[in-house]
């Protein structure tokens, strides 16, 4: 019987139970999984060599001889080898295999094999380590470019090279075309066969740059149509429209005039939030533009008509500053203002929980504990949540269906986000930006200085402390080629000599990622009350915690960090009236690193870095891992397609002004695959 898409893969000869469980685990069940399961790299196998013409360093297939029995040898327990004598007319090298002691029996003496790797070491003593070997008469992946798949135990990239074969060379075909013709043309995508042929077995590196190209943008557009239609049905929704009340009133509670940019960013919520349908905003603003008083705006909009907000903070400690510095603000305009965190526990949970739900509180502020069972509101009408690339669609929507009605959603992040990727990210929000500081702040002072300059930076520290203020030193979380233990350790250790070594007579704290929340935020509570002079950290105090008295950011290795990273850590520092300065240390030798972090002394604007950071670094690095809270991609890598981005932007856009809700019965497809995408995030578009 012909295999179909549909079909389980365990129905396939050779896949027994074990197999099946292992192709499980790699998220493959059906054949058509499988087709959509891409290989992560590829091996050439098509270029042909000699031992003694064979290049260093770049694997190429040779047809070699075994020239007598291979031998095993026991180097200790846990470690066996075998090593073959391997000769064509050119000369002769050795091939060792670890832990393959099966090699002794495979490789026959006097037979021919085609062995793929990379040759090593001079003439006379070449050899190759772990070569992939083919009898020369049964040959099944000589001579073409071979898929590399992800694998897992019990899983070979030969076994599953085997079965894309064959579920490639027999549904390849069945797959449905799901981009509507005339956008294929014109943005010159291949078919979908074309596409699932080549990207597992490419012909030549053409037909997969063409593969290649298909998938992304069509991945990439599937991820902006599904954005879009997010936000379409949001602007359908029934909201509850807010009266506006004259502004004066909530200015009047504060103790400073507002920027420009605060006032003009309060506007757009205002008409948003008046309008008809639900708000979806975003408010993007430097660290220190003030973004919090915009959220305490919307708060006091809510309660000035009734209804409940929520603001959710990414840490206990974050929430417990904006408590701190909203409730006496809002409390004069007899606002109730709650905070609940996970430390809130037992009788006074309890009792905050029932004031909540008989609409007794004004805003709640807190952590994810928002998100928790049993925390009900009488009536939410907008949901805060900040420095919302900790966060992800999924957790705004959470807390978002804790409403009757869709509420108004106010999103506030530091990060800056070039144009482009905001899009994507935040393609269901419209967008404001706060594009002012408040007056008075003088720029931190940047310096970017080497190994040398270690013990001056040191001096500098002790200046500034006897002057009274306070300094972080941030070390990176995980070195190079070490697990996240001995990074961490790192940090430790470093802490350690710091205080005993170099600053005995000052007060050095420690604070890192693998602390128990509590234990971080005693550390940051004594810090922010000056109970620490120095706080040697890993990046967890990059989000948002406001200390006006420190006054020096010093970053190791800062060239392991990316340059808007190191803004946003720069941005801890100048948030009082005192000079602020940075310094970078780093050890790097490499000119372009040096001249990356360069870029931090000359500006201080958030969105110009996150634009060079981008155009730097490339592909990759741009976000850490899933931070953007997006639904995972298969194929397409947001900052480094940028270009297949930006068409397939307008491609969605063009599409989606054709036919709004992808309604018509040609787009079924198309919307069954953007359904698909969006999956993991749960019934989002139910
Ligand atoms: P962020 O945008 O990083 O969240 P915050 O809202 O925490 O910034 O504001 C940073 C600091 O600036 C706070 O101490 C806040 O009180 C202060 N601030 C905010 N707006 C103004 C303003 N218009 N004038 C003076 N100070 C302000
Ligand atoms: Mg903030």
């Amino acid at each position: 019987m012909a295999l179909r898409l549909a079909d389980r893969l365990d129905t396939l000869p050779g896949i027994g139970p074990a197999r099946a469980r292992g192709l499980e685990k790699l998220g493959l069940v059906t054949v058509e999984d499988l087709l959509r399961c891409y290989p992560r790299s590829y091996e050439d196998r098509r270029k042909f060599s000699t031992v003694a013409a064979a290049p260093v360093d770049i694997p190429v297939c040779l047809e070699l001889l075994v020239a007598e029995p291979p031998r095993l040898s026991r180097i200790r327990k846990g470690l066996e080898l075998v090593k073959a004598r391997l000769v064509d007319d050119t000369g002769s090298l050795t091939a060792t295999f670890f832990n393959q002691t099966y090699m002794k029996d495979a490789l026959r003496p006097g037979e021919t094999y085609i062995v793929y790797g990379k040759v090593e070491g001079p003439p006379g003593r070449r050899q190759m380590t772990n070569p992939v070997c083919e009898r020369s008469d049964r040959v099944r992946f000589t001579g073409c470019i071979l898929p590399v798949y992800a694998l897992t135990h019990g899983i070979s990239n030969n076994l599953l090279a085997g079965l894309a074969r064959r579920c490639v060379d027999e549904c390849a075909g069945q797959l449905e075309e799901v981009l509507p013709g005339p956008l294929r043309r014109e943005h010159a995508l291949a078919a979908a066969e074309f596409a699932c042929r080549s990207i597992h077995f490419p012909r030549d590196e053409e037909a997969l740059e063409l593969a290649r190209r298909r998938l992304i943008f069509e991945e990439l557009f599937y991820l902006t149509c599904g954005m879009a239609l997010l936000r379409t049905r949001r602007d359908e929704a029934a909201g509850v429209p807010f009266a506006i009340p004259p502004v004066e009133e909530f200015l009047a509670l504060l103790p400073f005039p507002l920027t420009g940019a605060q006032r003009r960013v309060m506007d757009e919520m205002a008409a948003d939030v008046s309008a008809g349908p639900p708000m979806n905003r975003l408010v993007q603003g430097d660290v220190g533009s003030g973004k919090t008083m915009v959220a305490a705006y919307g708060a006091w909009l809510a309660a000035k008509n009734g209804r409940q907000c929520a603001l959710m903070a990414p840490t206990e400690l974050l929430a417990e500053q904006h408590f701190r510095s909203l409730a006496p603000l809002l409390e004069q305009a007899g606002l109730r203002v709650g905070l609940l965190t996970g430390a809130v526990k037992g009788k006074a949970r309890k009792e905050l929980l029932a004031a909540l739900a008989a609409g007794e509180l004004d805003l709640l502020i807190g952590t994810h504990a928002l998100l928790s069972e049993g925390v009900d509101y009488a009536d939410l009408g907008l949901v805060i949540t900040d420095e919302q690339h900790r966060f992800g669609v999924a957790q705004r929507a959470a807390l978002s269906a804790k409403a009757r009605q869709p509420p108004h959603v106010l999103v506030l992040s530091a990060t800056p986000i070039p144009r482009t990727l905001s899009l994507v990210i935040y393609g269901d929000l419209d967008v404001s930006v706060i594009d002012e500081l408040p007056p008075g702040r003088t720029p931190v002072q940047t310096f970017v200085v080497g190994e040398d300059k270690r013990q001056r930076m040191y001096g500098f520290v002790r200046k500034l402390v006897g002057e009274g203020r306070q300094a972080y030193i941030v070390c990176p979380a995980v070195e190079e080629g070490e697990d996240e233990g001995a990074g961490l350790k790192a940090a430790t250790t470093y802490a350690q000599g710091l205080q005993t070594e170099v600053f005995p007579d000052l007060r050095v704290g420690l604070v890192h990622g693998k602390m128990k929340p509590r234990e971080k935020d005693a550390v940051m509570t004594a810090f922010a009350g000056g109970e620490l002079d120095v706080l040697v950290s890993t990046t967890v105090i990059e989000v948002g915690v406001d200390v006006p008295n420190a006054a020096l950011m010093v970053v190791e290795n800062a060239d392991r960090f990316g340059l808007s990273q190191l803004h946003q850590l720069r941005g801890r520092v100048g948030r009082g009236k005192h000079q602020s300065y940075c310094v970078l240390v780093t050890s790097t030798r490499n000119p372009d690193s040096r001249a990356r972090l360069k870029v931090l002394t000359k500006t201080t604007d958030g969105f110009q870095i996150a634009e060079e950071d981008l155009k730097l670094r490339g592909p990759g690095d741009f976000f850490g891992q899933r931070q953007h809270g997006l639904p995972q991609l298969r194929i397409a890598d947001l900052a480094g397609d940028m270009r297949v981005l930006k068409e397939a932007q307008l491609a969605a856009q063009e599409l989606l002004e054709r036919d709004p809700g992808l309604k018509r019965p040609e787009h079924a497809p198309l919307l069954k695959q953007i359904h698909r995408l969006f999956e993991q995030h749960g019934d989002m578009f139910n």
